[in-house]
């Protein structure tokens, strides 16, 4: 007789959630998972796939300006902001189905609704009790913004999805890498745009000559950066936003988007009362195999804050479905995770920066380049491109990666498997370049900048 209603009850079909329900089903455990707000999590719906479609839509404007050096001139031009809101909406609703088809064809059970951890094997949904061997919390992360007068009409990542209208300025504060993010994102779509950040440089804990590049072909883009500034107050008048900096400086704009910082979707889920302990920022505190501090009760993604990244969730997940139904323990490597940012232009980075390769007591070597990338040779356009290799000087093995520029994304991936093979830099030297591409840098930087 079977004890309990399921083998594993997943509270969010997001990233995580989904990965975890729909493997762990495959090998043979009877799963449901509830959903409160919107199938596939924060990555489809207000995260990774509108904003790269936005990013899209922001290097148009770019592209039309560099034409003439290529030869074409184009006509008029004009820029439909509802249209390109209705398309990616279109979109989205297209995955959500998507994300549905996936888990009915696991055989998963959807259960749309607001789920509650009761005790350490019952969930409760809209008043129904539900009992499971295991509980996995999957329930993401949301954006907090800080409490001072005014705050309440600063908007954050999620309503700039669905904004009405195209703001003739904007105000971006923050410099984690969605903040840099919307503010290409703006600037690309003809939006005067301030970022601003408290720190001395965004982007912290990326390396150091990414953060100073980035700075650079912003400011040259005409992005207005300030640093060591934030907002501290906010007015409205009409359909105006006036905000007074911690500088004294006052700016005027038609939105306010404060991307500063997401905390773990965990209060209101009854977890502390079922026994799991929680961090101060509320994420969930786990083990190497993402158990929580109940045995029953795992956690994977952002609301354990570990690396707030989609195919870290998804990593996670996968290695819960092997670990619980798979007869498989499996520990979720976290060892040169490439990440990129997908800025105006793009970063792309893996493994360790400078400043962490130094800090953990590798003696360096540090190749960096930095051109004109060929495409704009007949455009003009004054941006350059920045590459750089952390190498640690005992054993040649390439530590880290680096790049701004177009395509960084693109390049940094296959750089991780390098990485993750324990790839040396002569190895790197004797890899044959593609030519003419960027990518090619990588292989032939000879001259070591520092050491
Ligand atoms: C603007 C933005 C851009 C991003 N860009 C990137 C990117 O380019 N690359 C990248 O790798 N990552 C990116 N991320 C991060 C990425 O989206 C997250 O790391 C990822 O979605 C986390 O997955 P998850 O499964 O932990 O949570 P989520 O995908 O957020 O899923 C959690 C789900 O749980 C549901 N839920 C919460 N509470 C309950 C409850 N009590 N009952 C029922 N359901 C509940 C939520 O509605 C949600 O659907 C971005 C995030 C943002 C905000």
């Amino acid at each position: 007789m079977t004890q309990y209603d399921y083998d594993l009850f997943t509270i969010g079909a997001g990233s995580g959630g989904v990965r975890a329900s729909r493997v762990s089903a495959s090998f043979g455990a009877r799963v449901a998972v509830a959903e409160e707000r919107y199938l596939g999590g924060t990555c489809v719906n207000v995260g990774c796939i509108p904003k790269k479609l936005l990013v899209y839509a922001s290097h148009y404007g770019e592209d039309f300006a560099d034409l003439p050096g290529y030869g074409w001139t184009v006509g008029a031009r004009h820029f439909d902001w509802a249209k390109l809101i209705e398309n990616k909406n279109k979109e989205i609703l297209r995955l959500n189905g998507i994300y549905r088809k996936v888990l009915a064809d696991a055989g998963v059970t959807l259960i749309e609704g607001h789920a509650e951890v009761v005790d350490p094997h019952t969930v409760a949904i809209d008043g129904k009790h539900i009992t499971t061997k295991y509980i996995l919390v999957a329930v993401g992360s949301w954006p907090s913004v800080p409490k001072f007068p005014g705050s309440e009409f600063a908007i954050t990542s999620n309503e700039a999805f669905y904004l009405p209208s195209l703001p003739e300025r904007v105000i971006v504060a923050g410099g984690g890498y969605i903040g840099v993010e919307f503010a290409g994102i703006f600037h690309g779509l003809g939006v005067h745009t301030t970022q601003l950040y408290r720190g001395e440089l965004f982007l912290r804990g990326f390396d150091d000559d990414i953060r100073k590049t980035l700075a650079d072909e912003m400011r040259k883009r005409g992005v207005d950066l300030r640093f060591q500034t934030c907002v501290s107050k906010i007015e409205k008048t009409g359909g105006l936003l006036k905000a007074t900096l911690t500088d004294g400086s006052v700016l005027e704009a038609e939105q306010i988007l404060f991307a500063t910082g997401r905390g773990s979707k965990t209060p209101d889920l009854g977890l502390e009362r079922a026994g799991v302990k929680l961090k101060k920022n509320g994420a969930v505190v786990v083990d190497e195999y993402s158990k929580s501090t109940v045995d029953s009760i795992y956690a994977v993604g952002d609301c354990t804050d570990r690396m707030m990244l989609t195919p870290v969730a998804i990593a996670e997940g996968m290695a819960l479905a092997n670990t619980l139904f798979n007869n498989k323990p499996t520990m979720p490597s976290y060892l040169n995770v490439p990440t990129a940012v997908f800025s105006t232009p793009n970063c792309g980075t893996v493994g360790l920066t400078e400043a962490a390769a130094r800090a953990r007591g590798h003696i360096v070597d540090i190749y960096r380049t930095s051109f004109k990338p060929l495409r704009h040779t007949l455009t003009g356009r004054d941006e350059r491109t920045m590459m750089k290799l952390v190498v640690d000087q005992a054993s040649d093995k390439v530590l880290g990666c680096h790049m701004v520029g177009a395509d960084a994304a693109e390049i940094t991936q296959g750089l991780a498997i390098a990485l993750n093979c324990g790839a040396t830099k002569a190895q790197f030297d004797m890899t044959i370049g593609i030519h003419p591409s960027a990518a090619e840098e990588f292989v032939t930087m000879r001259t070591k900048v520092a050491s």
